[in-house]
């Protein structure tokens, strides 16, 4: 216990010190963050990529210093490489996937450096159409090893999209992505200081597999799938 503490501190140290010596408040403002994502997606729907920020000048510029302009919390479906389908390129984005997008501790400090250490201020919950770890959690009650901490942490949207019209499982996708758009916003102690102080904006948006459009949720819908 005593050693763990003395782990604590020093990685409270460490990471003051150093990490958050370099840390960037005035980050790009959240709103011009999502547009540069909204814009970048367009581009990738409509066949007009420009793949910034990869080449090799980019490359060495991002080896000093890592200022990402927003962080993207997805899922680890191989048909949704963030930096592809929002038209991005090297140190443009900070990204956390996991099957169904779940968080978890290691997921949540991860978010949490990218606010306080990189001055992130806009983060965005990405889910996708079809997504297999939801799909698992609307219908296997029984799921091997550890593929049971996503069906146990997506289960909660999934009920209560049970008995909704329309498509079970893309409804469920949309409320997974709600919910976890609901749990980031109140995430303590960093999350959510800097998103009731207004500097963060926590959004959400589901992935489609067909179009690679990606579709941002509506404050309307979270609040009244979440409620
Ligand atoms: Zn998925």
């Amino acid at each position: 216990m005593k050693a763990y503490k003395y782990l604590i501190s020093f990685l409270i140290l460490t990471i003051s010190s150093q990490t958050f010596a370099q840390s960037n408040p005035a980050g790009v403002p959240a709103k011009e963050a999502l547009q540069r994502l909204i814009d970048g997606n367009l581009r990738f729907v409509q066949g007009k990529s420009q793949r910034p920020n990869q080449s090799i000048d980019r490359l060495k510029e991002v080896s000093k210093k890592q200022n990402p302009f927003a962080t993207i919390v997805g899922c680890s479906d191989s048909r949704v490489p963030n930096e592809i389908v929002f038209d991005q390129g090297l140190g443009d984005l900070f990204i956390l996937r996991t099957a169904g997008q779940v968080s978890t501790y290691a997921s949540w400090g991860s978010i949490e450096f990218s606010v306080a250490a990189l001055g992130v201020n806009l983060i965005v919950v990405l889910g996708h159409s079809s997504c297999g770890a939801v799909n698992a959690a609307c219908k296997a009650d029984d799921v091997p090893g550890h593929i049971i901490t996503l069906t146990n942490a997506i289960k909660p949207a999934a009920e209560k999209v049970k008995h909704m019209d329309g498509d079970f499982l893309d409804n469920a996708v949309k409320a997974n992505v709600a919910f976890q758009v609901m749990s980031l916003r109140k995430l303590d102690p960093i999350i959510s200081k800097q998103y009731n102080k207004g500097q963060l904006q926590i959004v959400g948006a589901v992935y489609d597999l067909e179009t690679g459009k990606v579709n941002f949720l509506s404050e309307e819908y979270i609040a009244s799938i979440t409620k």
